[in-house]
């Protein structure tokens, strides 16, 4: 289960965990159109993570958009190049996540990679 409170705990986890700063704005469940999840910024202090609305309920699905989000907010806050085409956001993401999925083409039976399990896991875990 997944709502938005769970997923900004989650954020703020998994940010720590992989960049050992917490990510400390809302995380939004919306209608991303397309996109499975969005960093949406308005300027330097104002952005939130969007999560679209219709993955939320597929296991684990949700957990590695949040990442590559946050993956985007941490270049951004470091201003470093952050869109998804820029060679730094890219060397990044792989950095922390190593990931072979491509998270824009996944169905329904999405397997999540041993990484961001563990990292599910961890949450989980320290949830209790
Ligand atoms: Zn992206």
């Amino acid at each position: 289960m997944n709502d938005e409170k769970i997923l900004t705990m989650k954020a703020k986890f998994y940010s720590k965990a992989l960049w050992g700063k917490r990510y400390n704005k809302k995380v939004i469940i919306k209608d991303t159109g397309r996109a499975l999840g969005y960093f949406a910024k308005w300027s330097q202090s104002v952005y939130e993570i969007q999560i679209s609305s219709e993955i939320i309920n597929v296991d684990y699905l949700p957990d590695n958009v949040l990442v590559h989000e946050l993956c985007h907010w941490w270049c951004f806050i470091n201003k470093k190049p952050w869109m998804d085409h820029s060679k730094n956001f890219k060397a990044e993401l792989k950095r922390i996540s190593n990931y072979e999925n491509d998270i824009y083409n996944v169905d329904n039976r999405y397997q999540p990679p041993d990484g961001l399990l563990q990292l599910v896991r961890e949450f989980d875990r320290r949830k209790k």
